[in-house]
């Protein structure tokens, strides 16, 4: 289950099946990492791709879509207006990871991908599939809907016969590869613009929010 809390003043949206660490998601207010105590702060550049990455000491992360982090203290955020966020916590091996799955990374399968990256077990994954443009909104072309809906087995509930069900599909892939634990956000970033922030409602903004972790 979703949930509003507050870190150092600014209002963020987490889930309480991940307590074990620190991880949320921020809101239009947006948040300002160095107030939390962490010993690196990393963001990869994001190019929509389906690359995942370990954060190490590195400064840099060119096309990377998934960061896993392993180090504690490390802090790996991610940004988002639409797309559609993963938060991975493995409960066995303590790391985590944040991924960005847009229509071309869901496509692509990006948090199947991450959890690989992991090398866990999926039934040691907790999951949450963070705020994202939702089936009441989300329009996507023929060639789209058959693309995402291809990557699943079962596209029961999907698919409205106009929209997508992006946060579904992410969720959907988990499941299918065995993640039994999954906490799917009911927010829509479009209908819930007051919240969040959406690409398509703002016409392309360039503003983000954020998906969090800190180990
Ligand atoms: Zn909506």
């Amino acid at each position: 289950m979703f949930y509003f809390d507050t870190i150092n003043g600014y209002r963020v949206l987490k889930s309480n099946l991940l307590e074990e660490i620190t991880a949320f998601f921020t809101t239009r207010e947006g948040f300002d990492f160095t107030g939390l105590d962490a010993q690196r702060i990393i963001s990869p550049v994001q190019t929509h791709s389906d690359h995942v990455e370990f954060a190490d000491e590195r400064s840099e992360y060119p096309d990377t879509d998934g960061l896993v982090v392993k180090n504690k203290g490390d802090l790996i955020y991610l940004r988002f207006a639409d797309c559609t966020p993963l938060i991975f916590y493995d409960k066995k091996q303590k790391i985590a990871a944040v991924t960005h799955a847009g229509w071309r990374g869901t496509a692509e399968k990006i948090g199947v991908k991450t959890i690989l990256k992991m090398n866990s077990n999926p039934e040691d994954i907790v999951a949450i599939v963070g705020p994202a443009i939702s089936i009441c909104c989300y329009e996507v072309s023929e060639d789209v809907k058959d693309k995402l809906l291809s990557t699943v087995k079962n596209q029961e509930g999907l698919y409205n016969g106009r929209n997508v069900d992006l946060k579904g599909i992410n969720a959907r892939q988990l499941a299918e590869i065995g993640v039994k634990t999954i906490d799917i956000c009911p927010y829509c970033t479009s209908c819930n613009n007051d919240l969040f922030f959406s690409y398509r409602k703002e016409k392309a903004t360039k503003e983000r929010h954020y998906a969090a972790v800190l180990i």
